[in-house]
């Protein structure tokens, strides 16, 4: 790695003002995405920021019907807290897959919303990526998995944005121009190389989830290489509400399959009615056509939108049913 200042401020304003005076300097959470990254040579800032000791950040909290939960929330406390399980178990299950034990206590909200996208050709280390010409992402000028095109598609690999997002949530962020919300979707883009829409002045702050409807439905499930310890090669989360065995309502948004989470459109199509085997077939159309998976994986591209898909058309049958 290369040498940096280490600084721990104790305020969200005070690193906002160290982001603004030093574009080069990262704030640091958990580091559990951020460390291995560095010491794999990808990026080398000249100053990390701790959030560690930034109590602001650490609430998880009602207001009224809606939860505020700050950027510095472990996911260990997300995946534990006895109302988030009952309440958002979407939420819950998708903290409670991150990595293991050791990384869940110690990694965060905030982190996982801004970790970095995933490739085979990038998470490598500094020999076998030099070796490899680096790639267009980090040092390089050629995408390996397309070689062809001008942008990088490596995956948005994060579990616990869908969940946000099927639930609706906005995050909250801070810059030198003041505080600003956005719906969590909007905050991601459509590009491996920048998936976020983070200025170079600002910070994550928290998320705000709104009030749900009384009944709601939710859950998330992830495909994987190994059952424990691994990034989704497809997640899904999915909101659903019911009412006297209609479907009433439907958010089903994914990860792992493309350089950003998505929501999938057209899920209210299949609404005002009741769950059969034609809406269970059109949802695995409607997300067979909205993912692209590519080659950046160690599975191949049409086993992701396959496994995407079926995650999606179980969960809804199970959700339905339940
Ligand atoms: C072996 C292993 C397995 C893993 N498996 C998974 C997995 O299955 N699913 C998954 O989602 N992740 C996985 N991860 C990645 C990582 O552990 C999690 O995403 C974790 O939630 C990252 O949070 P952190 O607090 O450690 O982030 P950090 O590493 O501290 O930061 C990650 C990035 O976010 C930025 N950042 C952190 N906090 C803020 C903030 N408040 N505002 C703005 N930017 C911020 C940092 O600058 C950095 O760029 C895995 C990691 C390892 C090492
Ligand atoms: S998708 Fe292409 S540019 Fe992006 S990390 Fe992979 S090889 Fe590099």
């Amino acid at each position: 790695m290369t040498p940096f200042v280490l600084r721990s401020p104790k305020s969200t304003s005070e690193v906002v003002a160290l982001l603004d005076s030093n574009p080069q300097a990262r704030v640091i959470a958990g580091g559990t995405d951020l460390m291995p990254n560095l010491r794999r040579g990808i990026g080398a800032p000249d100053m990390l920021l701790d959030l560690g000791g930034i109590e602001e950040l650490k609430q998880l909290r009602r207001d009224g019907k809606a939860w505020l939960i700050g950027a510095g929330v472990t996911l260990q406390s997300l995946a534990s807290d006895s109302q988030i399980l009952a309440e958002l178990p979407v939420l819950a299950q998708a903290a409670g897959a991150v990595a293991g034990p050791s990384h869940r206590s110690v990694a965060t909200l905030g982190g996982n919303l801004c970790l970095d996208t995933r490739c085979v050709f990038y998470n490598q280390s500094q020999w076998w990526r030099q070796s490899n010409n680096y790639c267009l992402k980090y040092r390089g000028d050629v995408c390996h998995v397309a070689p062809q095109g001008a942008r990088c598609h490596a995956a948005w690999s994060g579990d616990l944005a869908p969940a946000l997002i099927a639930l609706d949530a906005s995050i909250e962020l801070l810059g030198s121009g003041g505080p600003r919300s956005l719906p969590l979707a909007d905050f991601y883009q459509d590009d491996g190389a920048k998936p976020l829409k983070l200025l170079p002045d600002e910070l994550v702050t928290g998320v705000r989830i709104p009030a749900q409807e009384a009944g709601m439905r939710c859950a998330y499930r992830k495909a994987r290489v190994r059952a424990a310890v691994d990034f989704p090669l497809a997640g899904v989360a999915m909101r659903v509400l019911m009412s006297d065995g209609v479907l009433t309502g439907l958010r089903v948004a994914l990860t792992g399959t493309n350089s950003q989470p998505i929501l999938i459109e057209g899920s209210d199509a299949l609404c005002n009615k009741a769950v059969s085997a034609e809406s269970l077939a059109a949802l695995g159309k409607l997300v067979q056509k909205q993912v692209s998976p590519m080659r950046s994986t160690v599975t191949a591209s049409n086993y992701r939108r396959q496994v995407a898909s079926t995650l999606a058309q179980r969960l809804l049958g199970e959700l339905s049913a339940s």
